[in-house]
């Protein structure tokens, strides 16, 4: 780990390992950089064990302080990764602990990218990857912009979601880097809230066809539908699904699908809920009537 101070046109470098108790100032934040190194080598080592081969906190990953702290903006990245010069992260826009916090969203980019798995991924993936990372390093952030938008919010629903949340991290890990595009996203946080709150909507879809790929194709419908949808949207349109009869044919299923999407895109301020409700209503089967003797 090295960082790359440059000050009034010079410019020096500190090996951080062997940094002894060094203090450095930057904007308006302190940092030890000897601790940082300690912290980032101790978060990478718990989650990627011995994967985490020696020479990518040795050799490709750098710590850089400016002139004047933060010198582009609030927008502007913290770090950053590159598959050729490794990462990158900028001291003076978080504190310390934030900032090892960015150190390991770049080191995920970088393991992502050695599991193979970063190439095949769209934007959303590898952020959502790399914020799964930073979480776990304990920096939780919220964003405006996509990528980040969409990953960050998929991230914050899978970690409220308890039978994704209370797995080791190698499990979550190997979950997120396994999809490779939004869809795949959506659709584990749809498959983990199924499980978390029991929704049945895995036993449903078994009633429903034991063709697999039709199953699959049900549920990749279901994860577009749904790609931003907060997790009470998701609660209640699965909500509404698992009570369409199971026999009725999986294109009419389909069709109720595209067709909350549909009036969704061309009634942009109308309630999204109640459009879900009109959209299923003929498909819903009636409650039990207990009282209609009533
Ligand atoms: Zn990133």
């Amino acid at each position: 780990m090295q960082l790359l101070i440059r000050a009034n046109g010079q410019q020096a470098t500190i090996a951080m390992d062997s940094a002894g108790n060094q203090v450095l100032e930057v904007g308006e934040y302190r940092y030890r950089p000897a601790q940082i190194a300690r912290k980032v080598r101790q978060l990478a080592t718990r989650m990627w064990g011995a994967d985490l081969a020696p020479e990518i906190l040795n050799e490709r990953l750098t710590f850089e302080a400016l002139d004047g702290g933060r010198p582009n903006g609030p927008w502007s990245d913290s770090g950053s990764f590159s598959p050729r010069s490794g990462s990158f992260v900028t001291l003076g826009r978080w504190d310390e602990d934030g900032s090892v916090g960015i150190a390991l969203h770049e080191l995920a980019h970088e393991m992502h990218l050695r599991g193979g798995g970063y190439d095949a991924s769209d934007g959303v993936v590898r952020e959502a990857v790399s914020l799964l990372a930073e979480r776990e390093a304990g920096l939780v952030r919220s964003f405006e912009r996509e990528p980040y938008y969409t990953a960050s919010n998929l991230v914050a629903q899978l970690a409220a979601l308890p039978a994704f949340a209370r797995q080791p991290f190698s499990k979550r890990w190997a979950e997120l880097t396994a999809v490779t595009n939004d869809l795949g996203l959506a659709d584990l946080v749809n498959f983990y809230l199924d499980r978390s709150e029991r929704l049945g909507l895995a036993r449903w879809l078994q009633r429903l066809s034991d063709d697999v790929e039709l199953r699959d194709a049900l549920l990749a419908r279901l994860a577009a539908t749904t790609l931003r949808y907060s997790l009470e949207l998701r609660r209640q349109l699965i909500g509404r699904l698992v009570r369409c009869d199971p026999r009725t044919p999986p294109e009419q299923l389909a069709y109720v699908l595209d067709s909350i999407v549909t009036l969704d895109r061309r009634y942009p301020n109308d309630d999204l809920g109640r459009i879900i409700d009109f959209c299923f209503a003929p498909h819903s089967r009636p409650r039990r009537r207990l009282f209609a003797f009533g």
